[in-house]
């Protein structure tokens, strides 16, 4: 199967588009750093390994509800889940694929 390249490849072969820069730019932010800290630290499990049983440390805070399709919840803590790398990759290529 052709892989798709990545959006956050290391060798990037065009400029980033506005969607990126601006993607980049909230990521970097220090409101979503803040409450990206302080939701791993109140939630330090990947929910969706939870819900087999499994307890794995989660890296990644992922917005529920995309910030593509509404960004205001993008600071809202109540859209915020806590991932594993794993399940983070996993949910972001279905995204990219467009399957939600
Ligand atoms: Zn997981």
């Amino acid at each position: 199967m052709p892989q798709a390249a990545p959006i956050h490849g290391r060798n990037r072969q065009r400029p980033p588009t506005e969607t990126e820069k601006e993607a980049h730019a909230f990521y970097t932010s220090a409101r979503w750093r803040k409450l990206r800290a302080a939701h791993l630290q109140a939630k330090p499990l990947c929910v969706e390994c939870l819900r087999d049983s499994r307890y794995t440390p989660a890296t990644q805070v992922d917005h529920r509800i995309p910030r593509a399709v509404d960004r205001s919840k993008q600071l809202d803590p109540a859209n915020l889940d806590s991932l594993c790398a794993s399940h983070h990759s996993r949910k972001t290529r279905r995204a990219q694929l467009g399957i939600s």
